[in-house]
């Protein structure tokens, strides 16, 4: 099999290139190369510098603004990206209510939200998972009761990621009454966060920062014109989004860069006379990742190779999902073994209130504690890694 880059895809590597050293504000570049949060005006100021390149959506059809890349060229964009330290971008409207607007949407719907996705003028937020509901998700309980021209919303979502910065939540409500099967009672509906009768309740986190929310609905009015597609429908739509969220979730891009500089920090830090790299565990440990994020690299590529002729993924994005969290947590825990004692000071104060001085202990290594502690999550979002592994069994392996 050949897999050099034709001599297209190397000048349009090198087109990436010129750009992102161009474009990138420095201060977005340091802050995300030394795994800093970055605030909301740094994902949209980055945004709108795409957006003016018509680089934007890497996965919308070019009709809606997307960019029409190939699977290589897509390849080629999310590793130029991760090396030279580009933050990803906020998923929920890019890359995934924008997929469930323009597959399932009203024309009137595509023009009235795609355009402000894509210039991150309007911020997005997910509202499926409830206090009760999770993995179950289709036991959900808010309900969306007609009144005429609108829907009354009733009820709480839970583990709502960005909430409090979001401008609008696409929702999975429940509009048929008791007597309708689960899935079937389920619809999808866009609600604006500046409608009254919507609270944001913070939630911490175990890496000691404000990223997810409660959010209640109470009597809130929607109108109908807001439900995606047909009434009754929204679990079909919500699944299609889901396999979106799961293969976005796999960062293979990412989890190369973060190897490469862990083998860096690595060989600076001393085991005993020799360094860390050189010592036979660790090294196995470190051989046994990079191995499973080659064969991962070449699932997401044929999983892109599928999606380009059209259609979402399917139940590879559950492979990818499962296989690159345990990829990303295995890194987490070689940076904690190299970080060593340099890693504890930062657990919480530093990342509760962005942190703007230098780091004690070699460069990135002092943020693996709070890295680790925050991307446990990764195997719990998107739908558990338990339940994608249900997943394949029955689509898969026909269980
Ligand atoms: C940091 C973070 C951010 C999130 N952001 C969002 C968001 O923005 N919007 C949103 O809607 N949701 C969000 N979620 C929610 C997430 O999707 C759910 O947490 C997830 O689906 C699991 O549901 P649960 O927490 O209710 O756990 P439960 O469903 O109660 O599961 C508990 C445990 O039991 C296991 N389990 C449950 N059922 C089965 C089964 N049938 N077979 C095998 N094992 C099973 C699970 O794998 C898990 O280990 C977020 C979660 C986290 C942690």
């Amino acid at each position: 099999m050949n897999i050099d880059f034709s001599p297209e895809e190397l000048a349009f590597q090198q087109e990436v290139q010129q750009f992102l050293q161009e474009k990138l504000p420095e201060d977005i570049r340091e802050k995300t190369l030394k795994e800093i949060p970055l605030e909301k005006e740094d994902f949209v100021r980055w945004q709108k510098i795409l957006y003016e390149q018509g680089w934007a959506a890497t996965n919308w059809p070019v009709e809606y603004g997307g960019t029409g890349w190939t699977p290589t060229q897509k390849h080629i964009w999310a590793d130029e990206c991760a090396n030279y330290g580009v933050p990803e971008l906020i998923p929920f409207g890019l890359k995934m209510v924008a997929p469930v607007i323009f597959t399932y949407g009203s024309e009137e719907q595509k023009q009235r939200f795609l355009p402000d996705i894509l210039a991150s003028n309007v911020w997005w937020c997910q509202g499926y998972s409830e206090p009760n509901a999770g993995s179950d998700l289709a036991s959900l309980k808010t309900t969306a009761v007609r009144d005429g021209d609108e829907y009354i919303v009733n009820g709480t979502k839970t583990w709502n990621t960005l909430g409090h910065f979001a401008d609008w939540i696409f929702c999975l409500v429940r509009t048929g009454g008791p007597q309708v099967k689960n899935q079937a009672a389920i619809s999808f509906l866009l609600i604006d966060m500046n409608h009254p009768g919507i609270t944001v309740s913070p939630i911490m986190t175990l890496g000691g920062h404000h990223e997810v929310n409660e959010v209640h609905f109470d009597n809130v009015r929607v109108p109908v014109e807001n439900r995606i597609g047909e009434e009754g429908q929204g679990w079909t739509y919500a699944k299609v989004l889901l396999t979106h969220e799961r293969t976005g979730i796999a960062r293979v891009a990412k989890s190369k860069k973060r190897l490469q500089t862990l083998k860096d920090l690595a060989k600076e830090t001393c085991d005993g006379e020799n360094s860390l790299l050189e010592n036979p565990a660790f090294a196995q440990k470190l051989a046994e990742v990079e191995i499973d994020l080659l064969a991962l690299e070449f699932t997401e590529l044929r999983t892109l190779a599928a999606v380009s002729t059209g259609g979402a993924p399917g139940a590879e994005s559950s492979i990818l999902k499962i296989k690159g969290t345990e990829v990303a947590q295995l890194i987490d825990e070689l940076y904690m073994e190299t970080a060593g004692y340099y890693g504890m000071p930062f657990v919480r104060e530093q990342f509760r209130s962005g942190f703007d001085g230098e780091w004690v202990g070699p460069g990135v290594i002092a943020s693996s504690v709070p890295r680790y502690l925050n991307n446990r999550k990764s195997s719990i979002y998107g739908g558990s890694n338990e339940i994608q592994k249900n997943i394949i069994s029955k689509w898969v392996l026909g269980l």
